[in-house]
């Protein structure tokens, strides 16, 4: 078995438990399949005169070059003959211009489900109950390749669904955005005793609250409903919503407190799945590590000091995307974390000022527009 097959069969017990050597012996691997199959890749390397072979320890693994996610949104980097590819997914551009693309093969799929399965299942997500699924995201289609639909899609299955609605519904003319409708089946839901789940994009889960807010709507959902949302708060960035305040939002109009709010990070170019702990903190799984580094000099700085954050996986053979750069600024916290999971945990800051590129918020906008 491969070291990153291995690595990946962490058991659920451990995924917080950070285990240096079987995670280095992963990358070391999954970095050298990458030079002897991707010509683009290997030339990159060489060209700062960097070999795998020259990894001995945990402590080289910064030295692997980290990939700025913007490269993956302008070089087509795969490794591997297209027929190998179980799953090409792109990044939540809107324009189809600026989305990166990462392709999957089936034993990095395989993985990535060993992943998935744990995470969840540590979190107690996993449920044998009835749930209604409200998704403020895509109406699944087959020509919609974005990675957030398939995940929103994927979070359908984690129990057996009674009722699945999408904010963004598939029309002749395309995807629209329906906030309205989604309020009314809010109010009627929260009648019933089925428990709900919603997922999505908080930029659009903060929209549709406020509007209930400004019309004096509280409601008190099922027992046993849960809000969760995913692609991060850089889509807050304009509105400078903090986490405290989204909080007291969700507990004010839906009556959910904020144990009952799962927050997912993870990204096109970082496929892992990082969830939120009890103290709202997205603890480093065995299946990755983050750097954080100097915005001027790329050095690693102290755990507690900001700077990009740089995202390290050994899950993927179809891309080389074994070190990303990402655009946001964050923070790598040592502290104990009362929750009882050993593992660091990454704070998100936000991004770190590059305007031109598209996000889910700029894309939710765009929509809005055309309301
Ligand atoms: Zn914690």
């Amino acid at each position: 078995m491969s070291k990153a097959s291995s690595l990946f069969r962490t058991k659920k017990k451990n995924i917080y438990h950070l285990n240096d050597e079987a995670f280095f012996l992963a990358m070391k691997e999954d970095c050298q399949f990458h030079y002897r199959h991707n010509a683009q890749y290997k030339n990159l390397l060489d060209n700062l005169g960097f070999k795998p072979s020259s990894l001995t320890a945990f402590a080289d693994l910064k030295n692997i070059l980290p990939i700025p996610t913007l490269y993956f949104k302008h070089h087509d980097l795969l490794s591997l003959k297209k027929k190998r590819y179980l799953i090409k997914a792109t990044s939540s551009g809107t324009t189809g211009k600026n989305v990166s693309k990462v392709g999957l093969t089936i034993s990095d799929v395989y993985r990535g489900w060993k992943m998935v399965k744990n995470v969840f299942s540590y979190h107690r997500l996993w449920s044998f109950k009835f749930h209604r699924y409200m998704i403020f995201g895509y109406q699944p289609h087959r020509k919609n390749k974005r990675a957030i639909a398939k995940t929103a899609h994927g979070f359908t299955f984690l129990s057996p669904a009674i009722s699945k609605d999408y904010v963004l519904r598939r029309t002749k003319d395309g995807y629209q955005i329906d906030l309205d409708h989604f309020e009314q089946k809010l109010i009627a839901y929260a009648k019933g005793k089925i428990p709900i789940r919603t997922l999505g994009f908080p930029a659009y889960t903060y929209m549709l609250l406020k509007q209930m807010q400004a019309k004096g709507i509280k409601l008190k959902l099922p027992k046993g409903s849960i809000i969760t949302i995913g692609g991060g708060w850089k889509s807050f960035y304009k509105e400078r919503v903090d986490k405290e305040q989204f909080y007291a939002l969700v507990y004010e109009v839906l009556g959910v407190d904020d144990q009952h709010i799962y927050e997912f990070f993870g990204a096109v170019e970082h496929p892992i799945l990082y969830t939120d702990c009890r103290y709202h903190h997205f603890h480093i799984p065995n299946y990755a590590r983050v750097i954080i580094r100097d915005a001027e000099t790329f050095k690693p700085v102290k755990p507690g000091e900001v700077g990009l954050v740089n995202l390290l996986t050994p899950l993927c053979k179809g891309t080389p995307i074994v070190s990303v750069m990402t655009d946001d600024l964050g923070i790598l916290h040592s502290k104990r974390c009362p929750c009882g999971a050993p593992s660091s945990y990454l704070e998100i800051l936000g991004r770190s000022g590059v305007e031109d590129i598209k996000t889910c918020a700029a894309g939710a906008e765009e929509l809005l527009k055309g309301r």
